[in-house]
C-alpha cells in the first residue's frame, strides 16, 4: 500500500473523457492505496484567475461528480486544497530554494504555451474556412511544403500546419513569425488570412494568461501538494512526468540543503482518455463537444445523433468504414465486444444505418451513465451533508500537513510561533 496524492482542477462539469482518463483510475486506486484526491482550486486560477465568478459552483460540481461517481471517502481522503493553506507556506519556502530555470526549462510549460498558440491558429484559420485535411506527412516537409503549395491551393494539412508551427516556436528564442508567415504562404493559406492570424499571434491577447508569476511557479505548489502529505506516488499522464521530475528535485535540494524530511515520489503513468468529442476533436469544454456525467438521456441521444460518423458513408448503402468514425470509438468502451464485432461487419457490409447504430450506441451510454444520474440526485437533494464530507477530509489533511510544517520549519531553523 502506497501513500498516492492527486488532484484534479475544478474548470467545469466533469465529461466522459475525464472519467475514463482520471476517475477510473481512481475508483481502482482507492481499493488498494492509501489515497488523498484534492480539488485544486488554487490551481484553477493559475490562468483563470480574471474568471473567479463560478469558482465556487464549480468546486460543488466537482464535489457531486466525484461522489457519484463512486469516489468514496471511507477509502479516500477528499479535500479542497485551500482549506489547507499549509500548501502556501512550503510553496513559498520551496520557491526560496527552486531555481528559476528550473522552471522556465520545463518542457510542459513550454508545451503548454506551444499548444495555446498553436490551437489559436489552428482554430483561426478553420473559422477562415480554410480546410484542414488529417493526413500524416510521410515525406520531408519541405518537400511536402512544395507538393501541398503546388497542387492544393487553399488547403492545409494538419500535420504540417503543426509542423510549421514547431519550427516556428521552436527553432528560436521566441516566435518566428516571418518564417511562420511564410511557409503557410506556401501551404496555399491566402495572405491577408495569414497575415490576420499572425498579427493576432504578434499582439493580440493569445498567451497572456499565461505569462503570470503564478503560473510559472504552478510546479512548485504542486511539489508543495506532494511533498507535504509525503506522498511515495503520484498518478499522472505522460504530459505531466516533468513535473513529477521537478518534484523529485525540489524533496532533494530540500533533504541535502536541510534535513532529510521528504521522500522522492515516483509517477504511476496513467493513459491519457483517447475518447474524441463527438466532433472528432479532443473532448473539451471550450469545444462544446463533450458528453457530460450529468448529462440527461435526451442530451445523450441528441449529442449522439449529431457525433460524426465515416465521411466518405454518404447513402445508407454505401460500405463504410468503423476505424474512422467516432461513433464507433464510443462503440470500443461502452459496448460489449460481441456486438462490436457485429456492428464492424455490418458496417463494411452497409448492413446497419448509421442512425440505427448510434441508437445502440446512445442506450449504451445511458445504461453506462445512469447509475451516476441516481447517485447525483441522492446528492443534489442533501449536498450540504456531501459538502461537510470534504470539510472533514480538509481538517484530517491539514493535520497531516501541519505536522510535516512542524518538521519544515524545524529543519530550515525557522521562528517557532
Ligand atoms: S454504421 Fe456505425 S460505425 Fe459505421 S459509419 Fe455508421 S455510425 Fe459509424
Amino acid at each position: 500500500m502506497k501513500k498516492v496524492l492527486s488532484g484534479m482542477r475544478p474548470t467545469g462539469k466533469l465529461h466522459l473523457g475525464h472519467y475514463l482518463g482520471v476517475i477510473k483510475n481512481w475508483l481502482e486506486l482507492q481499493e488498494k492505496h492509501d489515497c488523498k484526491f484534492f480539488i485544486a482550486d488554487w490551481h484553477a486560477l493559475t490562468n483563470k484567475y480574471k474568471q473567479t465568478d463560478d469558482l465556487k459552483e464549480n468546486i460543488k460540481q466537482m464535489i457531486i461528480d466525484w461522489l457519484s461517481c463512486g469516489i468514496d471517502p471511507e477509502k479516500a481522503t477528499l479535500f479542497i486544497q485551500s482549506g489547507v493553506k499549509e500548501h502556501a507556506e512550503l510553496s513559498l519556502l520551496f520557491s526560496m530554494i527552486t531555481p528559476k530555470s528550473w522552471l522556465e526549462l520545463n518542457p510542459s510549460y513550454k508545451d503548454l504555451k506551444f499548444n495555446l498558440y498553436y490551437q489559436y491558429l489552428r482554430d483561426f484559420l478553420a473559422g477562415k474556412q480554410v480546410k484542414i485535411i488529417q493526413t500524416p506527412p510521410s515525406e520531408d516537409f519541405d518537400q511536402a511544403v512544395e507538393r501541398a503549395s503546388g497542387k492544393v491551393r487553399n488547403k492545409i494539412f494538419e500535420e504540417y500546419l503543426r509542423e510549421a508551427f514547431f519550427r516556428a516556436f521552436y527553432n528560436k528564442k521566441g516566435i518566428d513569425f516571418k518564417g511562420l508567415k511564410e511557409t503557410l504562404i506556401k501551404l496555399g493559406i491566402q495572405k491577408k488570412i495569414v497575415e490576420e492570424a499572425v498579427k493576432n499571434l504578434e499582439e493580440g491577447d493569445v498567451g497572456k494568461d499565461i505569462d503570470t508569476l503564478g503560473f510559472l511557479a504552478y510546479p512548485v505548489l504542486q511539489a508543495a501538494d506532494i511533498l507535504i502529505y509525503k506522498a511515495e506516488a503520484v498518478p499522472v499522464g505522460e504530459d505531466q512526468l516533468p513535473h513529477i521530475e521537478l518534484t523529485r528535485e525540489i524533496a532533494r535540494r530540500f533533504n541535502n540543503l536541510y534535513d532529510s524530511i521528504f521522500p522522492e515520489p515516483e509517477a504511476m503513468l496513467t493513459e491519457e482518455s483517447k475518447l474524441p468529442g463527438i466532433d472528432g476533436r479532443k473532448m473539451s469544454k471550450s469545444y462544446n463537444n463533450a458528453i457530460y456525467l450529468s448529462d440527461d438521456q435526451q442530451t445523450v441521444n441528441k449529442k449522439v445523433l449529431e457525433m460524426k460518423t465515416d465521411p466518405q458513408r454518404v447513402r445508407r448503402n454505401d460500405p463504410g468504414n468503423p476505424e474512422v468514425c467516432i461513433v464507433y470509438d464510443y462503440h470500443r468502451i461502452f459496448t460489449d465486444k460481441d456486438t462490436v464485432k457485429d456492428i464492424d461487419k455490418k458496417c463494411r457490409n452497409a448492413e446497419i444505418g448509421c442512425v440505427d447504430c448510434k441508437k445502440i450506441l446512445a442506450q449504451n451510454l445511458n445504461r453506462f451513465l445512469d447509475p451516476i444520474r441516481e447517485r447525483r440526485k441522492e446528492i443534489e437533494k442533501d449536498l450540504p451533508t456531501y459538502e461537510k464530507i470534504f470539510q472533514e477530509g480538509t481538517e484530517k489533511a491539514k493535520a497531516i500537513a501541519s505536522e510535516t510544517m512542524t518538521e519544515v520549519r524545524k529543519a530550515m531553523r525557522l521562528w517557532e510561533f
